[in-house]
């Protein structure tokens, strides 16, 4: 059962935000506890964390599409809401990779040799099971401390 309090597209966010964690896209996160969270700027977000405003935007637009389920998508206010419950979560996965040089990681979880830029898309691919596992955990410990209150 799920809380009136949680949206129906929870286990969809907190996948993507898993996603992020294990890929090693931990400034991604950031971005978006600055964006929706403490309701920075995408151009301050850039100044702050080096990444471009554009993919600032991207990542804050998908996250918000993945709020939607039917209808109009929920409020910003809505968003900072789940993301407060969702984040302190996040931020205890760990990534699925450790640095080989420069630009190539190897994957703790098949051994895998691949550059950090398609680690992400490695992990969509061949570990999504992992991912889910991770999320559906967090789901079900955001749902019983919702229900607790
Ligand atoms: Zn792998």
């Amino acid at each position: 059962m799920q809380s009136r309090r949680l949206p129906a597209t929870l286990p969809n966010v907190v996948r993507y935000l898993v996603l992020l964690k294990v890929s090693g896209r931990a400034n991604y996160i950031d971005a978006i506890e600055r964006y929706f969270v403490r309701i920075e700027s995408p151009s301050a977000i850039e100044e702050k964390l080096g990444i471009p405003k554009t993919v600032v935007k991207g990542v804050t637009q998908y996250v918000r599409e993945l709020f939607r389920s039917t209808g109009a998508p929920p409020s910003d206010e809505r968003i900072k809401q789940v993301l407060e419950m969702v984040l302190p979560r996040i931020g205890a996965v760990n990534e699925a990779f450790s640095w080989c040089d420069a630009s190539y990681v190897r994957c703790r979880i098949c051994g895998a040799r691949v550059r950090f830029t398609d680690f992400e898309d490695h992990i969509r691919r061949c570990h999504s099971n992992v991912v889910d596992e991770i999320a559906s955990e967090i789901v079900r410990d955001i749902v019983s401390e919702a229900m607790r209150k």
